[in-house]
C-alpha cells in the first residue's frame, strides 16, 4: 500500500500546485525503490521544468535525495575539509590543478566526480587519459588517501544520493536538465551527501553553460547557497565566463596537459586566474587563512601533491599522456582581431572528434580534442593556424568542422571583444 499515486502528485505539480514533504518525500522514496516507473518520473520533471517549485519544495526534494543513499563523514580527519563544483563548461579541467593545489595550501579537498554527457566534458574521463588511472576507489582506500595525500578525485559511489543518478539518467534523454530547482537539488544533494564541509560552486555563464544569461545563473547560484547554508556547509559562489572556452584545449589529455602546465607554473592566463580565485575562495571557506596559493604553484608543492594523488590511484605521472592519429588544421579565414570564440560551438567539435560521449555507456577517445591557437582579443593572420582537430577517427572531421563553421568572429585591426569578465559575479 502506498501513501499516495505517482498521477497524483504528476497531476499537482502539471496544475501548479506545491508539493507536500510528504508527496515529495514520497516520490523520492518509491522512486527509488522503484515504485514510481521512469515515465512517471520523468513527466513530473517536466512538469517542474514547467512551472517551477518553491524554496521549501527544492528544500525538500534535495533532503529526499540525500535520504535515498548514504551520507559520508570526515569527522575523523585533522584538517578542515573543502570542495569545489562547477555547473560545467568547455575546456574547464580547474578540478584537476585546484584539488591538489588546495590540498598543498592545508586543506583536504575530497572531491567527488562524474562523467561527460554531451558537449561539456566530465573530471573523471579527463583523469583516465592518464596510463594506469582508477577512478573507483573502495571506501577505506578513499579516506587513506585523504588522509595522507590530501586530495582525492574519484568517481561516487552508487550509494550517494542514488535517487538523483536515476533521476540525472532521465533527465538527460527527457529534456528536463534546464530546470534551476532540479539543477540544484540535483548537484547540492550530491555534494551535501558527500559531507564536504565548506563547497566553492562555480556557476558558469554563457553559450557553453547550462545558464546562458546572468540572470539565471544568479538564480541557481542563490538557490545552492541556500540549500548549503540550511545543511551547515559554508557554501559560496562565483558566476564565471563560459561564453569562451577555458584555455586553449578541450579534450581529455589535451587537458591534463594543460593542467599539468598550469601546476608546473605555466598554463594559460585563464585557466590560472580561475585556479587561484577559487583555490582562495576554497581556503576562506575552511577558515584557512595566511597562505598565498600563488606561492604554492611556484614553489612546486602543489605539483607535487597532483603526482602523490595520480600515483596513489595507480596513475603514471611521468607517462607520455596519449595522442590521436589524426590532425587536422583549421586556418584562419582572414587578417584582424578574434573577437569571439564561441564555448558551445567548440564543445560540439570535441565532443563530435571522440572527447565526449553521446550515451552514457559510450567509450571517449582520450586523444580527442581542439586545440585553439588564440583566443578572444587575439590579433590572427589569414592562412596561419586558428584550431587543431585531433581524432583517432578521420571520417569524424567533416561534422567537427559543420560545429566550427560559425564559431569565430574575425573583426579589422583595433576591434575589442565584447565579453564578461572571467568572474562576473560572487554570491554568498
Ligand atoms: N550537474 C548535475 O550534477 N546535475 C544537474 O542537474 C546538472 C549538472
Amino acid at each position: 500500500m502506498s501513501d499516495f499515486d505517482a498521477v497524483d502528485v504528476i497531476r499537482a505539480k502539471r496544475d501548479r500546485q506545491p508539493l507536500s514533504d510528504e508527496q515529495i518525500d514520497w516520490v523520492i522514496a518509491a522512486y527509488t525503490r522503484g515504485d514510481v516507473a521512469h515515465e512517471q518520473m520523468s513527466a513530473l520533471a517536466m512538469a517542474i521544468l514547467l512551472n517551477g517549485m518553491d524554496r521549501r519544495e527544492i528544500a525538500r526534494w534535495t533532503a529526499a535525495m540525500i535520504a535515498s543513499g548514504e551520507r559520508m563523514s570526515f569527522d575523523g580527519l585533522d584538517r578542515p575539509t573543502t570542495d569545489k563544483h562547477s555547473t560545467g563548461g568547455v575546456g574547464d579541467k580547474i578540478t584537476l590543478p585546484l584539488a591538489p593545489l588546495v590540498a598543498a595550501c592545508g586543506a583536504a579537498v575530497p572531491q567527488l566526480s562524474g562523467r561527460g554527457l554531451g558537449h561539456t566534458g566530465g573530471t573523471l574521463d579527463k583523469l583516465e587519459a592518464i596510463p594506469g588511472w582508477r577512478a573507483t576507489l573502495t571506501g577505506p582506500e578513499f579516506m587513506s588517501q585523504l588522509r595522507e595525500v590530501g586530495a582525492v578525485i574519484c568517481a561516487a559511489s552508487d550509494k550517494l544520493a542514488p535517487a538523483d543518478k536515476l533521476l540525472y539518467g532521465q533527465r538527460d534523454v527527457t529534456g528536463t536538465v534546464e530546470s534551476i530547482p532540479l539543477i540544484a537539488s540535483s548537484i547540492m544533494s550530491k555534494k551535501i551527501a558527500e559531507g564536504t564541509g565548506a563547497l566553492v560552486l562555480d556557476v558558469k555563464v554563457g553559450s557553453g553553460a547550462f545558464m546562458k544569461d546572468v540572470d539565471s545563473a544568479r538564480e541557481l547560484a542563490e538557490t545552492m547557497v541556500a540549500l548549503g547554508a540550511d545543511s551547515g556547509v559554508r557554501t559560496v559562489a562565483l558566476l564565471t565566463n563560459m561564453q569562451t572556452p577555458l584555455g586553449l584545449t578541450a579534450g581529455n589529455a589535451l587537458e591534463v596537459q594543460e593542467s599539468v602546465d598550469v601546476l608546473a607554473g605555466g598554463g594559460p592566463d585563464d585557466v590560472v586566474e580561475l585556479t587561484l580565485v577559487l583555490a582562495r575562495e576554497m581556503l576562506t571557506a575552511a577558515g584557512i587563512e595566511g597562505v598565498d596559493p600563488a606561492e604554492r604553484l611556484k614553489d612546486g608543492s602543489a605539483m607535487d601533491v597532483w603526482r602523490a594523488m595520480i600515483l596513489a590511484q595507480d596513475g603514471d605521472p611521468d607517462a607520455a599522456l596519449p595522442t590521436a592519429r589524426e590532425a587536422h588544421v583549421v586556418p584562419a579565414p582572414a587578417d584582424g582581431v578574434l573577437t569571439r570564440l564561441d564555448a558551445f560551438a567548440v564543445g560540439v567539435a570535441a565532443w563530435r572528434l571522440g572527447a565526449g560521449r553521446a550515451r552514457k555507456e559510450d567509450p571517449v577517445q582520450a586523444g580527442a580534442g581542439v586545440q585553439m591557437h588564440a583566443k578572444p582579443g587575439a590579433r590572427v593572420r589569414g592562412g596561419e593556424p586558428l584550431f587543431t582537430l585531433h581524432t583517432d577517427t578521420p571520417e569524424r572531421f567533416e561534422r567537427a568542422l559543420e560545429a566550427l563553421q560559425d564559431a569565430t568572429t574575425i573583426a579589422p585591426d583595433g576591434a575589442r571583444p565584447d565579453l564578461l569578465p572571467l568572474v562576473i559575479d560572487r554570491v554568498g
